[in-house]
């Protein structure tokens, strides 16, 4: 049964995590990690205090075929499954219910470059049998922006089936955190997290703020550590700059008023510092203990996933 808002009151909540699926792009370029088992997903959670995660399956689809997408950038059907994300999709839900893991809450990845039709009546169908809180956009796998016409029938579905997104950002073409306020002006009934800090993108915070309109975005940090570690080192003039993760989230919370969510971006969150430490998930819920914006935090997820009262 779907959780209600009542059940996430002031619960600690984890608003990005991957499971289910594997980056062969990783394991050919000696990468880590490549994948992520959802009983681990599960213990780590649990075993770091956090109550409850948002979990969608790790891109790129086995639906594509990794090899040409690795060496050529294009995106063809492997021939191994029916359409994109299906298995993906599909063993994230079984394993969750099988494993009775009430406290991961499922989003669906969706990719416009093939079977949409396929796929909306799929995520239709899974409505019907499995809790799902929402959908999951890679626009940068995906060789396409959120703002194209080919996402135009997930948008359409995320509105009448009240499915909050969560995009990717990147300083690409497609992932460009400014496609997403696009987005968000072309429909303010859905409800958007740009992931990523949203790249800390001076013009992407600048044009926020200076329209009431885009009441409908959020904004996660996922990796927090990780993304101030490389933001820091981006161009001051068309990025923003804090000097350590703490005040990053205390600062941007404050410029930013029900928008900041906490996500892990597990396992892409485990990674070696500039002293040679490897960090993982505990040393990011640290940060947010520091910060004291566990309540904040709780509220606008609940607000990302539930709607935003009036
Ligand atoms: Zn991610």
């Amino acid at each position: 049964m779907k959780l209600k808002k009542q059940d996430l009151v002031g619960k600690k909540i984890d608003i990005h995590t991957h499971c289910t699926g594997v980056m062969l792009d990783h394991l050919i370029n000696q990468k880590y990690p490549i994948a992520q088992d959802i009983n681990d997903l599960s213990n780590i959670v649990i075993g770091n205090g956090i109550d409850y995660a948002i979990t969608f399956p790790i891109p790129l689809s086995i639906y594509f075929d990794h090899i040409k997408f690795h060496n050529e950038k294009r995106l063809c059907p492997s021939n191994m499954t029916d359409f994109p994300f299906q298995a993906e999709n599909l063993t994230m839900l079984y394993s969750i219910s099988k494993f009775n893991l009430t406290h991961l809450l499922p989003f669906l990845s969706v990719s416009t470059r093939d079977k949409v039709n396929e796929q909306i009546s799929f995520i239709r169908d899974m409505l019907q049998q499995y809790p799902i809180y929402g959908l999951k956009y890679h626009s940068s796998m995906d060789l396409c922006a959120a703002n194209e016409k080919s996402f135009e029938p997930f948008a359409n579905l995320a509105m009448e089936c009240d499915l909050p997104i969560l995009f990717h950002t990147k300083m690409d073409n497609y992932a460009n955190p400014m496609n997403l306020l696009d987005f968000a002006k072309k429909y303010p009934e859905i409800r958007i997290c740009a992931a990523h800090l949203a790249q800390l993108y001076k013009p992407f915070y600048e044009e926020l703020h200076s329209d009431i309109h885009y009441q409908n975005v959020f904004i996660d940090c996922a990796p927090l550590s990780r993304n101030h570690f490389a933001m820091s080192a981006m161009n001051p003039n068309e990025h923003l700059i804090f000097s350590n993760p703490v005040c990053l989230i205390k600062e941007l919370s404050n410029e930013n008023p029900g928008r900041i969510l906490w996500g892990s971006d597990a396992p892409w969150n485990r990674y070696v510092n500039d002293q040679n430490r490897v960090v993982e998930y505990p040393d990011d819920v640290t940060l947010v203990d520091k910060s004291g914006l566990w309540p904040k935090f709780s509220q606008n997820s609940i607000n990302f996933l539930f709607g935003i009262p009036r």
